[in-house]
């Protein structure tokens, strides 16, 4: 699987999606998500500036991020995704993925964004509604430690979740 097999289509989610040209198995590896590397403070300098629009930093470790190339950042959320966040940066399938069918991971799983310098630089906590509609839709995004046990558990036993997630978050 490399990104020659994905595209970005129109979603019923959000926007653009990313759409498997072919189908993927469970426990292979979809992408590398792809971006500049940055720190938080320098994301939220960005963010101010407003000088990129629908910019998405992927959290990828503790006070790391990826700014999104275009292809990696119109992969949307779901609240009951079919692909992971794996090591720092991997982008795995979570289950069986058909051909045509749109890659979703749970942003929440790769949110635990540092609050008191957020709110120094005068910023909010990023949170946004979500349109998903699985069964199970939480009609918010948030960080992960606002997730319910059960959610938490669940990413957390079977490792759905980067390494900085699974460290700080598991027993
Ligand atoms: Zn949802």
């Amino acid at each position: 699987m490399a990104q020659e097999n994905l595209e970005i289509r129109k979603s019923g989610i959000s926007g653009n999606g990313v759409f498997a040209k072919k189908a993927i198995r469970t426990g292979e590896t979809i992408c590398f998500m792809q971006g500049k590397l940055c720190t938080l403070s320098e994301m939220i300098v960005v963010f101010d500036d407003d000088k990129k629009e629908g910019s998405d930093p992927l959290g990828i470790d503790d006070d790391m991020y990826i700014d999104l190339e275009e292809l990696y950042r119109s992969i949307n959320h779901s609240c009951d995704s079919n692909a992971f966040l794996k090591g720092k940066n991997e982008l795995v399938a979570l289950r069986d993925i058909t051909e045509h069918e749109e890659i979703t991971y749970d942003y929440s799983t790769t949110m635990d964004d540092n609050k008191e310098v957020i709110e120094e630089s005068g910023a909010e906590l990023w949170t946004v509604e979500c349109n998903c509609k699985s069964r199970n839709c939480r009609r918010i995004i948030d960080q992960f430690k606002t997730l319910s046990k059960e959610v938490q558990a669940f990413y957390l036993k079977n490792k759905f979740a980067p390494d900085f997630i699974l460290r700080k978050f598991s027993q």
